[in-house]
């Protein structure tokens, strides 16, 4: 197991789209345990493969905690490879979200309240599963990602500039120390 560093807002890797995974090797199996590792250790309920610099279409979600601070709720990672979804309702709704690779900023998105997210399992066998509520919104947060889109993406133009700068002054500060 490892914990591995997160990339953050604004590393360019973020906007790059994944690579489909082929064969389910080893090493992807590798990666999907350094995933749940790093979100469990953030904490987070969510991370895309790109959020440790590995451009591959690879996810890892568990919403199984119900605060922060539970201890008692066993742990329920799900992994999806090569995600993608197949229908989204009509119905909206409105969830707050943050994201690992934009540390300490959430914004309430609007996005559909159902989908159904067609996938691989790491054993390698198709699977689908229609989702509402938090898993749908970390679904979509994280498919997103596969593509190199942010949930800022989904915020008014003010908002996401103000943050985009915020964060890229801050790399600016990081670096020249
Ligand atoms: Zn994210």
């Amino acid at each position: 197991m490892a914990i591995r560093p997160l990339v953050i807002l604004p590393d360019a890797l973020l906007r790059k789209p994944s690579e489909p995974i082929g064969e389910i090797t080893p090493a992807i199996r590798a990666l999907a345990q350094d995933m749940l590792d790093t979100m469990y250790d953030a904490p987070g309920i969510g991370l895309a493969a790109v959020q440790i610099g590995e451009m591959v279409r690879l996810v890892t979600i568990d919403i199984s905690k119900k605060s922060e601070d539970d201890e008692e709720t066993p742990k329920a990672p799900m992994v999806f490879v090569n995600p993608e979804i197949v229908w989204a309702s009509d119905e909206l709704n409105v969830h707050e979200e943050g994201c690992l690779s934009i540390p300490d900023y959430y914004e309430e998105v609007e996005r559909p309240a159902r989908v159904r997210v067609r996938y691989r399992d790491l054993d390698g066998a198709a699977q689908e599963i229609e989702a509402d509520g938090i898993l749908a919104t970390c679904l979509q947060h994280e498919i997103d990602h596969l593509e190199g889109v942010l949930f800022i993406d989904h915020l008014s133009r003010l908002k996401r500039e103000r943050v985009t700068k915020r964060f890229a002054k801050q790399a600016r500060r990081e670096s020249a120390a």
